[in-house]
């Protein structure tokens, strides 16, 4: 088995947080040959019960602003999704508890370590955001946000993102540019790099 299977699967065999309110049940995709990375937080109760990432309103709009279908989005060749904790934490007094620490701690460099062909990163989110982009975040997440053509213009390129949920309707609401400037330019970054002569 290659070391990105070997290690996949040790991840879904892993039972480290025994406090997990329905058990562990690590979510997530990838392989080595993945060319995008999409961060996020942490699979909400559906996604648990589903088993599968996005696989919801929220995948639905993240695919719209990638512009790809879902069978592009599974294909873990092309994307991996590898959030900031793999199973669901819980929720807590405003929405879905902070994926586990030791999640990130125990498994985020070691997977790193097998996808050497990532050329862009989604970060969705403040988590995501706090590993992917240590010390180089704006004073909140709209700011980060809006100074996204600074992050892609690194030697790796990142994209900060806002959680593609229904519940964050008002803020794009509120954020125009984020649909009319930011998401025009996803497309054509995730056009180019998943076209089939870059394979
Ligand atoms: S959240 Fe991460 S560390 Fe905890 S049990 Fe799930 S896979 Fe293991």
């Amino acid at each position: 088995m290659q070391s990105d299977q070997q290690l996949l699967k040790e991840i879904r065999a892993c039972t480290i947080c025994q406090d997990l309110p329905l058990g562990p049940n690590p979510i997530l995709q990838f392989s080595s040959k993945a060319k995008i990375l999409v961060a996020g937080q942490a699979p909400g109760q559906i996604t648990h019960h589903k088993g599968k990432p996005f696989d919801d309103a929220s995948g639905d709009r993240l695919r719209d602003w990638l512009g790809i279908d879902r069978d592009t989005f599974y294909d873990p060749e092309k994307l991996a999704v590898v959030p900031m904790g793999f199973c669901y934490p819980g929720k807590g007094k405003s929405g879905d508890l902070a994926p586990k620490a030791i999640c990130a701690e125990t498994w985020r460099k070691k997977i790193l370590r097998e996808l050497p062909d990532i050329e862009l990163t989604l970060v969705i989110g403040k988590y995501a955001m706090d590993w992917h982009l240590p010390n180089r975040q704006e004073r909140n997440l709209t700011e980060t946000v809006k100074n996204w053509r600074h992050y892609i213009e690194q030697d790796t390129p990142v994209m900060p993102l806002p959680h593609p949920s229904p519940r964050n309707n008002i803020w794009l609401k509120k954020n125009p540019w984020f649909e009319e400037q930011l998401i025009p330019e996803l497309k054509n970054l995730v056009t180019a790099l998943l076209a089939p002569d870059k394979e």
